[in-house]
């Protein structure tokens, strides 16, 4: 019995350790509040009512208005700079978040998904997830060092910036980079791109986003002078372009790791509970058929072995009874940072070996390295975790999907996706409805980042 209620005091006591104190709390709460219900979709809203309501959350806190810029490439998409000074003994840190959230209809919603909605445990709307909570936290940090004195070695720079989703003409990111480098330039960046992971509600892994695959669109276009269809040939537009995403379709680019991918598997191998733990264990050796077995295992683990081009729309022919004059498909790239567009093309040219179809690239490409696993980076996020949820490890992961990271990346800021937010495996609602974030995990990843940036940024 004793031990039954020393063992609920430690656990309330860690719990409780894992809590902000409760101003905190409530501020960082109010926060997040105030942005959610700010409606800054990315096609129909605004990122400038964030970045003011921030500013003026800094201000009332005692921040200089000469360190806080607001600007943007258009009225409506403004970001917000913000500058916590310290004594300068190393370059910068560059702390982001992106503001606009992608778009969400009420219908579509069991909540108004532009309301801040507390329910069974979560807080639920648009962008609970992705990405206003860490927005609002590193603002509520910020406040927080500042009335505790904190004052680190080195500046800690806040970016809130515009037009993560979809990219576009008024990205943040590339306009600060573009515009006022001076404002952003640090030696790494903290980013969204990384979270924890839950699983039967048993946390078993904090992510570290250290590299993204990144985009190629590729327009697959035949093109034939038609005529009628009562009297068909062979040369048929239609038909070059089948055959062409029939050999794709059975087509799979080489199996390979990388620093990132390796020690990603190696770090499964050490929490994963089935036979497959002893591939990934040895993954570093490498040989084709024990990444097959890894591959086969789950679309996301063979998409992080390999470059994946997919077909994912396709149009032609004008009329029933004609013959097609046009005849093309979308085929979307994923590769890995260590491929190059002319590698991927040249593949792909040599698979169709079809010179009626044309392999267009469309849009345009932006290929980033990866970001050097920095050992104080990784020691820092490591020793943060496991002083709040021990036994969790940190895990380096490349993610499919691309970030502001990439844009940094290319700059030569190397960054690191790290929230310490946990969300269950199976309920990643980033983008779809009713997206939401778990009421504890929201402010245990609050005191999460509040330690990890004391570390880096080092100081009293
Ligand atoms: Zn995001």
């Amino acid at each position: 019995m004793l031990k039954l209620i020393f063992g609920l005091l430690l656990a309330a006591l860690l719990m409780g350790q894992a809590m902000p104190p409760t101003a905190d709390r409530q501020l960082a709460h109010d926060i997040y509040k105030e942005f959610i219900e700010i409606r800054s979709g990315y096609t129909t809203g605004a990122t400038t009512p964030v970045a003011e309501a921030a500013a003026a959350r800094l201000r009332a806190a005692g921040f200089a208005d000469a360190d806080i810029f607001i600007g943007g490439a258009t009225p409506k998409k403004a970001n917000l700079v913000v500058r916590y000074r310290g004594v300068g003994k190393a370059k910068p840190i560059l702390l982001l978040a992106h503001t606009d959230v992608v778009e969400a209809k009420r219908e579509d919603w069991t909540t108004d998904p532009f309301e801040f909605v507390e329910k069974d445990g979560y807080y639920y709307g648009r962008g609970t997830g992705d990405d206003k909570a860490q927005a609002a936290v590193w603002i509520a940090n910020l406040i927080r060092y500042k009335r505790e004195g904190f004052k680190p070695d080195r500046d800690i720079i806040v970016a809130l910036t515009a037009d993560e989703e979809g990219g576009g003409p008024y990205n943040g990111v590339e306009w600060l980079l573009k515009n006022h480098r001076d404002l952003i330039d640090a030696e790494y960046c903290l980013n969204e791109g990384g979270w924890g992971e839950t699983r039967g509600g048993k946390r078993f892994s904090n992510d570290i986003q250290v590299a993204e695959k990144y985009v190629i669109n590729f327009r697959l276009e035949v093109k034939n002078k038609g005529g009628h269809s009562s009297m068909p040939v062979p040369d048929n537009a239609i038909y070059h372009l089948a055959a062409a995403l029939d050999k794709l379709s059975r087509f799979g680019f080489p199996l390979k790791t990388n620093d990132v991918t390796r020690t990603y598997f190696e770090s499964l191998a050490k929490i994963e509970q089935s036979p497959i733990k002893d591939d990934l264990a040895k993954v570093s050796a490498g040989s084709p058929e024990l990444l097959e077995r890894i591959a086969a295992v789950s679309p996301g683990w063979n998409a992080t072995l390999r470059t994946t081009c997919v077909a994912t729309q396709i149009e032609g022919g004008h009329a029933r009874n004609a013959l097609p004059q046009l005849a093309a498909a979308n085929v979307n790239c994923r590769v890995l940072p260590e491929d190059t567009v002319s590698y991927v093309k040249e593949t792909l040219t040599k698979l169709i070996a079809d010179d009626q179809v044309a392999i267009l690239i469309e849009g345009e490409v932006n290929q980033g390295p990866a970001s050097p696993l920095r050992p104080d980076v990784l020691k820092a996020i490591n020793q943060v975790t496991d002083s709040l949820w021990p036994g969790v490890p940190a895990v380096p992961m490349m993610v499919m999907g691309a970030t502001d990271g990439a844009y940094l990346r290319v700059a030569g800021i190397p960054t690191y996706g790290v929230q310490g937010f946990f969300f269950g495996e199976d309920d990643m609602r980033f983008h779809g409805r009713d997206e939401r974030m778990p009421v504890k995990s929201f402010y245990e990843g609050q005191t999460f980042l509040y330690r990890l940036v004391k570390v880096l940024a080092g100081g009293e």
